[in-house]
C-alpha cells in the first residue's frame, strides 16, 4: 500500500508517495506562487500530480501544515506563515484531489514520521523536541499522538522558564522558545552586537563566509567569550531543565531531538543529554534512550502520509 504525503511550508508545497514502511518512492516540490488557499492548493496539485505520475496510485492522503487545527475537521483555525484564518483546507484540497485528505499539524506529522520510520521505530512512547527557528515538540504515548482536549498538547516551546522574562512570539513572556528558538538566539546576538560589551562575535561574524547563526554563538561561547557564553548558557540551561522535566512527567522510551538549530549545534545536544541525566527523576530516565532525529526534512512528509493510514483519535 502507498500513501500520498504533503508538506506545506511558508514558501513551497511538497508531495511524496510513501510506502507503508515509510520509504519515499517519488517526490516533487513546487514553489508557492501565492499563499491564499487556492494558490497553495494549486501548488500542491502540481506537486502531487508529478509524484503520483512517477509512482502510481495511492490509498490515502495526509497533509502537514504549520498552524492550529480544529481537531480532525480539516479546518485550519490559524496558520501564521500563510496568513490563514478559519480555512476549510481539508475539504477544499480533498475536492481538488478527488479523495479525502487528513490534515495534521506539521510537528505531529514530523514526530509521527520519526515514530514510525525514524529514530522512534519499535517503541510506543516517545517525546520529540525540535529546535529550529521556533521550539516544537510532540508526544506519542501508547502508540498514539497526544492531542489534548483542544489539540494544543505538546506546546513545549511555550513552557515558562522565567516568569516575566523575555517576550515570546506567542504574546507571552518567559517561554523556553524566547531563549533558545533560532529567531530568538539571533535577536539576543544582535542585542549583544549593538551594545558596548566586548565580544569575539564581532570578529567572528566578519570572517569570510561567516553568518550570524546559533552555531556561531556556540562556537564563541565554547571558546570562552563571556558575553556569548551568558546568552548560550542561559538558553541551554532553560532548554535542558525543561526537557528533563518533560522526561520526568512522560517517562518516554525515547527522547528524540532534532531541528535546524540542534542539528548544527553539537554542544546544545550534549547539554540536553547532560541535563536529562542530572535533572530527570532517576526512575523516569533509567531505561531512556536519547536519539537524534533520523529523517531530517523528510520526517513531516513521511509522517503526514503514514497518518493517512491511521484512524483519527476518537
Ligand atoms: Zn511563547
Amino acid at each position: 500500500l502507498r500513501y500520498l504525503g504533503i508538506d506545506v511550508g511558508g514558501t513551497y508545497a511538497r508531495a511524496a508517495v510513501v510506502s507503508a514502511e515509510g520509504e519515499i518512492l517519488a517526490s516533487c516540490k513546487t514553489a508557492l506562487a501565492a499563499r491564499d488557499p487556492s494558490g497553495v492548493i494549486d501548488a500542491i496539485c502540481l506537486a502531487a500530480d508529478e509524484a503520483l505520475g512517477a509512482s502510481g496510485p495511492v490509498v490515502g492522503a495526509g497533509v502537514g501544515i504549520a498552524g492550529q487545527l480544529e481537531g480532525e475537521s480539516g479546518v485550519v483555525a490559524v496558520a501564521p506563515n500563510l496568513g490563514w484564518r478559519a480555512v476549510p483546507f481539508g475539504s477544499l484540497l480533498g475536492a481538488r484531489l478527488g479523495r479525502p485528505v487528513r490534515v495534521v499539524n506539521d510537528l505531529s506529522a514530523a514526530a509521527w514520521g520519526e515514530f514510525r520510520a525514524g529514530a522512534g521505530r519499535g517503541t510506543r512512547d516517545i517525546f520529540v523536541v525540535f529546535v529550529g527557528s521556533g521550539v516544537g515538540s510532540a508526544i506519542v504515548a501508547g502508540g498514539r499522538i497526544v492531542t489534548g482536549a483542544q489539540g494544543f498538547a505538546g506546546e513545549f516551546g511555550h513552557v515558562k522558564v522565567e516568569p516575566g522574562g523575555r517576550p515570546c512570539g506567542c504574546g507571552e513572556r518567559g517561554c523556553v522558545e524566547a531563549y533558545v528558538g533560532g529567531h530568538n538566539l539571533l535577536a539576543q546576538m544582535q542585542e549583544l552586537l549593538s551594545s558596548e560589551r566586548p565580544t569575539q562575535l564581532r570578529e567572528l561574524v566578519e570572517q569570510p563566509g561567516a553568518i550570524l547563526s546559533p552555531a556561531l554563538l556556540e562556537t564563541a561561547a565554547l571558546a570562552g567569550d563571556q558575553s556569548a557564553k551568558e546568552i548560550y548558557d542561559r538558553a541551554v540551561a532553560h532548554l535542558g531543565l525543561a526537557v528533563a522535566n518533560q522526561v520526568t512527567v512522560l517517562n518516554p522510551a525515547r527522547l528524540i531531538i532534532g531541528g535546524g538549530v540542534l542539528s548544527r549545534c553539537p554542544g546544545m545536544r550534549q547539554s540536553i543529554r547532560d541535563a536529562v541525566g542530572t535533572w530527570s527523576s532517576v526512575v523516569s530516565r533509567r531505561q531512556l534512550v536519547i536519539a537524534e532525529a533520523e529523517l531530517g526534512d523528510d520526517s513531516g512528509i513521511i509522517g503526514a502520509a503514514l497518518l493517512a493510514a491511521e484512524a483519527p483519535a476518537a
